[in-house]
């Protein structure tokens, strides 16, 4: 009987695991994740409930041959199918995948750590034998910020390198968010209280732009697609004609997403840096919008400050954190790095990626922000050949693809992946 070995078990991994029960494989499927939550990943294993998903419940089907399947399931418990539900309540619907499928499905409480053709070594010193790997390592927190400190400051408790970490910590009165997008807006959300002063800084100050009430919902002939063929100024140029044409820059984003893939694929790689390091943070900036509930909330506290400017310093004074930035200097009494998952996978703290690297099974994308992979979502391995039966998908590969982070790619590609292992894994 085959094996298929599943590292992670967030949505990725997940859904790999269900669509590969749903379509009969007679293999075993394993599933390896190292947090205690099982099938809900970062995202979904949040308590906090005022933590909503950033696409409406009509957009969240786990499953692309039955688009109604989140909307039908939110409208049963009370919910429009427009509406932004709570994140932890998407996390339940996943767990009721899991658990409608847990006879067929084994479980391995664990963190991968070392890998080799056929066989994956874990934390714990099992050993498991695989004929089909699939990594599924999602989101990795954010890096390790560069910026001028007092030696410990790091490591000490005026600092939070993690904001998904969930340990509770002593309350303060004052915080320092390091970013202004969707992390940041996490961190608001759980702090907020009428006498915290939350500041939020990124280079820009950009503030997180939101979904209309009631949010846009497109049809399929609603789509555009851009000419990538003359780089990313062109492309510039495209859109905000576009943006004119239309009359609205949130409808052109929309009307543009299922076209992204192939539009950033049709760029060439010095033209996808040119477009990340120029355009990168504006686009993240219009293309994740939040809730509008969510941004009505953020712009009634008056103890939230937005700032713009590049961090220089943190001082540690008496008990509090000093902040120097262009444009200013703060006192607060912890500092919280919101910077986003991590996008620089050479230096995320993954001992499996690293082995996996090493020992050339894998290899980065030349953005370095993802792993390599063909079409089919293999990997190529560091000879650039694709492997017949290691795959990824999601984060893991982001700069491969444009839009690869959010449910309504990754259900795709977990269809696919799925059909890959089935089909036997041959190239
Ligand atoms: C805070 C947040 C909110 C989001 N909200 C939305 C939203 O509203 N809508 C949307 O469409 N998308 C949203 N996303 C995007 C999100 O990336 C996807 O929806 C999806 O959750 C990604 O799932 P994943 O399984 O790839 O990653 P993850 O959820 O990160 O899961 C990866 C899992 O792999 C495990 N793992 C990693 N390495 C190992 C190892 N070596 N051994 C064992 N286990 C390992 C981790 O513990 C983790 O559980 C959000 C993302 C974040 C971070």
């Amino acid at each position: 009987m085959k094996t298929t070995v599943i590292v992670g078990s967030g949505f990725s991994g997940l859904m790999v695991a269900v669509n590969l029960v749903r379509q009969d494989y007679a293999g075993r499927v394993v599933l390896v994740e190292k947090r205690p939550v099982v099938a809900q990943g970062a995202a979904y294993s949040t308590a906090f409930p005022g933590h909503l998903l950033n696409v409406p419940a009509f957009g969240m089907s786990a499953y692309p041959d039955e688009p109604d399947h989140f909307k039908t399931w939110a409208v049963a418990r009370g919910f429009r199918e427009d509406a932004f539900v709570p994140r932890c309540l998407y996390g339940e619907y996943l767990k009721e995948q899991f658990t409608a499928r847990r006879d067929r499905l084994e479980v391995v409480s664990a963190e991968a750590v070392r890998v080799e053709t056929g066989q994956l070594y874990l934390d714990d010193g099992q050993t498991l034998a695989w004929d089909h790997l699939v990594l599924a390592l999602g989101n990795f927190p954010p890096q390790r910020l560069k910026i001028p400190c007092d030696s410990g400051f790091y490591d000490s408790s005026y600092f939070q390198q993690d904001p998904w970490d969930s340990t509770a910590r002593p309350p303060v009165q004052s915080v320092l968010l390091i970013g202004t997008g969707l992390t940041a807006v996490d961190k608001v959300l759980e702090l907020a209280e009428s006498t915290r002063e939350i500041y939020a800084i990124s280079r820009h100050g950009l503030r997180p732009k939101a979904h209309p009430n009631p949010p846009l919902r497109l049809s399929p002939e609603q789509a555009i697609r851009l000419d990538p063929s003359q780089g990313s100024l062109s492309l510039l140029r495209q859109f905000r004609a576009e943006v004119r044409r239309t009359g609205d820059w949130r409808f052109t984003i929309a009307s543009l997403r299922a076209a992204t893939n192939p539009i950033w694929q049709g760029l060439s790689e010095p033209e996808k840096m040119r477009f990340r390091r120029h355009l990168g943070s504006l686009w993240d900036n219009h293309r994740h919008q939040i809730p509008w509930e969510v941004s009505d909330h953020l712009s009634r506290l008056q103890n939230l400050h937005f700032l713009a400017g590049r961090l220089h310093q943190f001082q540690q004074v008496q008990n509090r954190v000093r902040v120097s930035y262009a444009g200013g200097q703060l006192e607060v009494d912890r500092v919280i790095n919101c910077t986003g998952p991590s996008g620089n996978l050479k230096q995320v703290d993954s001992p499996l990626l690293a082995d996996l690297l090493h020992r050339g099974l894998g290899s980065l994308n030349p953005s370095q922000l993802g792993l390599a992979t063909n079409s089919d979502f293999r990997l190529l391995d560091s000879d650039g050949q694709a492997s017949s039966n290691i795959f990824t998908l999601g984060p893991l590969l982001k700069g491969t693809l444009g839009e690869t982070i959010a449910v309504p790619e990754i259900r795709e590609q977990a269809v696919r992946v799925a059909a890959g292992i089935l089909c036997g894994g041959d190239r």
